[in-house]
């Protein structure tokens, strides 16, 4: 079995955390989601396999249907990303991408129940999952708040001109420039002190 992936969630955003799992930067391209089980393990590490009835399902998908899950969650990537940059480029969002969102927001199958939790009582979902594609729902309920409840001024392209990593500006002056502090913004710093050096 392949070595499990460590995934970075620096987007502040679900949603964008996810459209970054492929990225280009720098020249270099990467598809993080190569199988279905790099998925599994995204959706576990993002906090989306919660319930039983998900990590059951995600175990027991068999290989066409991983397949297929796969495939799904590849193309909700390519429309979040669609969608997000349309609002970045202050156009409207083409309905391509809002059509594939609402294909997955409908594989949402379940009901909410009250449970006790020693003196407490818990409102917890409690997913049918009929569908495999259902994994996919709480992605496209993410998608869902980033386009109808985000600000669209807040969600960003990294200001570095050769990543395309997208964000959601939640810092407090609105001021982020970069995917990440470790990659670009210091390949940035590193470059304005080179740039100082020369002029000095
Ligand atoms: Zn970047």
């Amino acid at each position: 079995m392949a070595q499990k992936q460590n995934f970075s969630f620096l987007a502040d955003h679900l949603s964008l955390d996810f459209v970054g799992t492929e990225f280009r930067r720098s020249g270099e391209y990467q598809d993080r989601l190569e199988t279905f089980d790099d998925l599994r393990e995204w959706l576990k590490q993002a906090g989306l396999l919660g319930s039983p009835e998900a990590v059951a399902l995600a175990k027991h998908c068999s290989a066409k249907t991983s397949e297929r899950v796969l495939g799904a969650a590849r193309e909700l990537r390519k429309s979040i990303r669609t969608a997000a940059e349309a609002i970045i480029d202050g156009k409207l969002v083409p309905p391509g991408p809002i059509r594939a969102i609402n294909g997955l927001l409908i594989k949402r199958d379940g009901h909410f129940q009250i449970e006790r939790r020693s003196a407490q009582l818990e409102r917890r979902f409690v997913s049918e999952m009929a569908d495999p594609l259902a994994l996919l729902a709480p992605l496209a309920e993410a998608a869902a708040d980033l386009l109808c409840d985000g600000n669209p001024a807040l969600i960003r392209k990294c200001a570095d001109e050769s990543c395309d990593l997208l964000f959601y500006d939640s810092t407090k002056n609105h001021r982020r420039r970069w995917c990440s502090m470790s990659a670009c913004g210091n390949r940035a710093k590193v470059a304005a002190h080179r740039a100082r050096q020369r002029v000095a």
